[in-house]
């Protein structure tokens, strides 16, 4: 059996995740005329610059510049619970399996998933999963919802149910937080602007190493207050940085010239979607709106590790992520080219 292999990606088309992109040359041109300085104490000009352009772009009045999206969940939950705290969200979504169980082993607070086709739970199973005050339960503190769903098959969730299940939330006394790992890809697909997404809830973040084609970095944003309060997490866990205006000045670069492109991505999605839905190899397609793409296997199709090992063998990468299930992501790194490839070895290990 051929096995996959993690690391060197040479010769391969890579739509295991859009975190494959590597940094374009003028991306790192940016870097060599960024003003800088120290960044922690608060005298990185570049830096600065681009925690003000996420801020606004998002509608928040401060924003801070992080070296992970994990980092941002991870800080935006251990400012808004308290150990013991409960924190509702989708089960598929990233603080629940991708996180190391970092909001219990940092913040003590549990998690209540809620379940709901493609993702999209709705305002009253927000309100249902609230727990009436009781010294009995947890309590109920924080929502949390992704945009886009990742592992939904990068589903744009409509900005209409954001804002009625952030309203839900905040009624019953808890805190609001969006994970915008992928926010850009749902501002491109769904004609609204960021603000539109973000503005019901207290804090908000958008990765730069996804779509956006960055090496490093992710941008948290909310109240002054929220902000002051996340800085002392950022310090605490050692994510203060000195210069990193060489990384905030690609993040700018990446702002300007990698956010319209997202369409191109969507459109290859898109394709894939519908290539894998001829193919008898493919039970199902998960289809989003935007550049991930989920499929669960026909039940006489071999193991995801074996399909994804027999598709490198024809020089593509995607990712197995369940039982029955694999993701492919488009991005920045991969043309109509590579599309091509991955679609000739899928046809000839699913068709
Ligand atoms: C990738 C991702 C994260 C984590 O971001 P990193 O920058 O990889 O730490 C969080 N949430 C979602 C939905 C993601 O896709």
């Amino acid at each position: 059996m051929v096995a996959i292999s993690a690391a060197p990606d040479r010769g391969l088309v890579n739509f295991r995740s859009d975190t494959q992109t590597r940094p374009t040359r003028e991306m790192l041109e940016t870097a060599l005329t960024a003003e800088l300085g120290d960044e922690q104490g608060m005298a990185d000009p570049t830096t600065r610059a681009l925690e003000a352009r996420v801020a606004e772009l998002v509608g928040k009045e401060a924003a801070v510049f992080l070296p992970s999206g994990t980092m941002c969940n991870e800080i935006a939950i251990a400012v808004h619970c308290r150990p013991g705290d409960e924190i509702i969200c989708g089960r598929n979504s990233h603080i629940v399996g991708y996180e190391g169980g970092g909001p219990a082993a940092i913040s003590g607070a549990m998690m209540q998933p809620l379940d709901a086709p493609r993702g999209l739970f709705s305002a009253e199973q927000v309100s249902a999963a609230v727990r009436a005050p009781s010294r009995y339960a947890p309590r109920s503190r924080l929502l949390s919802l992704e945009q886009t769903l990742n592992m939904e098959g990068g589903v744009v969730a409509p900005a209409a149910l954001l804002a009625d299940c952030a309203e839900a939330a905040r009624t019953a006394g808890l805190a609001t937080h969006l994970d915008g790992a992928r926010l850009m890809n749902a501002v491109v697909a769904s004609n609204l602007p960021a603000t539109a997404h973000a503005a019901p809830f207290d804090s908000v973040w958008i990765d730069l190493t996804k779509g956006l084609g960055c090496a490093v970095g992710a941008v948290l944003a909310g109240s002054e207050d929220f902000i002051a309060e996340a800085w002392r997490f950022k310090q605490r866990w050692g994510g203060a940085m000195r210069q990193s205006g060489v990384l905030a000045a690609m993040g700018l670069h990446a702002l300007d010239a990698h956010v319209d492109r997202l369409a191109d991505d969507h459109a290859r999605a898109a394709r894939l979607a519908d290539r894998l839905s001829e193919l008898p190899g493919v039970k199902h397609v998960l289809r989003g709106e935007t550049n991930i793409v989920i499929w669960e296997l026909a039940d006489d199709a071999p193991s995801p590790s074996e399909v994804a090992a027999l598709v490198q063998a024809r020089g593509a990468l995607i990712g197995p992520i369940g039982p029955r299930r694999l993701r492919a992501v488009t991005h920045l790194d991969v043309d109509d080219a590579a599309l091509a490839t991955l679609d000739g070895a899928l046809t000839a290990v699913l068709g």
